[in-house]
């Protein structure tokens, strides 16, 4: 089996797999118990949060273990509209092209009375810090933008972004759930107010992720209860999926300049070889998108037969998020570059990592363009 779609999720590494072991059947205290084999759990975890945060340039203080990314964005847009009410200021700046968890939260919180602005991309599917600038008003409290976008693999000018709400006392949130494990991050030199990820995008476990929030700026919490997180996210951790994601990410941040050179590699060989398949567009910018992801509109075809014909064929892809490809709805990203509905629907994402070699993407060429041209044969639009 090829697996190309890691941008939906990734493999355990070997590596986290074994760190988190023993917190299953040998150190499995409660790090919240004062015996022995609660302090072992309680030492695990701030060792765990001390790895975590050095590979984004945070002080471990700052770091909220969460359930995943989209718990983080949760809490971060929460965290931010409390914040604003405080002040009086209601208004959320977005981007269209947002993960689901980002823009269903802002939804929420319109009905709750405050107000949001979108920021359209264009068709490169970048958001430009002068549209974040331009959106900007008195009664601003955050603005939320992605780092790099997990359908099309776009990288958005983050620094860029951060300096222009810093400057004007914006708070600023990314999505860093694509980005983190695959470009550098660094949230002080970045003016990063606060930021998403989630392990099982880079080789650590599921279900676990961690919220950064700078200090001096109070966490609003989703779940009420034990004063664990530091009141800041009440319940027993998940001390065995918080010490993988600390291996997985720190094992990534020491690998991450040669991994991405490999996976450029891979990525562009990909990127060349579709590029000769008739009425095909690469999605997204060519330059500035992850080391491992392509995105190809194919004219005239349905995206769901195109991956069922590939998953035949050995080969696991994806139509654009996997979200996306449950609700049999052609992408809001797509769209909101300025893709039809129809263009939309013969989307194909293929994501790559260390992993994948070089014989697999000559397989991928292989299969890939006859698979395209037999769909068009069957229903010639
Ligand atoms: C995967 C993903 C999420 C959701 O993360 P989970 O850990 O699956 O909840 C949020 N944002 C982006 C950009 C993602 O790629």
């Amino acid at each position: 089996m090829i697996y190309a779609d890691n941008a939906a999720t990734t493999r355990l590494s070997d590596a986290a797999k074994k760190a988190m072991l023993p917190y299953y059947d040998v150190r499995y205290g409660n790090p919240s118990s004062l015996h022995t084999a609660g302090r072992e759990a309680r030492a695990a975890l701030a060792q765990a949060r001390e790895k975590a945060a050095a590979c984004i340039g945070a002080s471990p203080l700052e770091l909220v273990f969460t359930s995943g990314g989209s718990e983080s964005d949760c809490q971060a847009l929460i965290t931010a509209a409390e914040w604003g009410r405080r002040q009086g200021k209601r208004h959320f700046i977005s981007s269209a092209i947002e993960h689901h968890a980002v823009l269903h939260t802002l939804k929420k919180l319109e009905r709750y009375g405050f107000s949001v602005t979108l920021l359209p991309v264009d068709k490169s599917g970048i958001v430009t810090a002068e549209a974040v600038r331009a959106a900007i008003r008195p009664d601003t409290a955050a603005a939320s933008i992605m780092y790099a976008n997990n359908e099309t693999g776009t990288v958005m000018p983050v620094s860029e972004i951060g300096a222009v709400c810093r400057e004007a006392g914006v708070l600023f949130h990314t999505d860093a759930v694509a980005a983190a494990g695959h470009l550098p991050i660094d949230v002080k030199a970045q003016n990063i107010d606060m930021l998403s990820l989630s392990a099982h995008k880079f080789h650590g476990p599921k279900g676990v992720g961690a919220f950064y929030i700078r200090e001096g700026i109070p966490a609003a919490s989703l779940i009420e209860g034990g004063a664990q997180e530091a009141g800041r996210r009440a319940g027993t951790e998940n001390v065995p999926g918080v010490v993988g994601m600390a291996e997985a990410l720190s094992e990534a941040c020491l690998h991450m300049e040669a991994n991405a050179a490999y996976v450029r590699s891979l990525r562009d060989k990909l990127i060349e070889g579709l590029a000769s398949v008739p009425r095909s567009v690469l999605c997204g910018d060519r330059l500035r998108r992850l080391p491992g992801t392509v995105s190809v509109c194919f004219e005239g075809i349905e995206s769901e037969a195109l991956l069922l014909m590939l998953d035949a064929q050995g080969i696991c892809a994806s139509s654009g998020s996997a979200c996306t490809a449950e609700l049999q709805k052609s992408s809001h990203v797509l769209r909101a570059m300025g893709f039809s509905d129809t263009e939309a629907r013969g989307s194909l994402r293929l994501s790559l990592d260390e992993y994948n070699t070089e014989v697999e993407i000559d397989h991928i060429l292989d299969v890939l363009p006859r698979a395209v041209a037999a769909l068009r044969r069957l229903s010639p639009a």
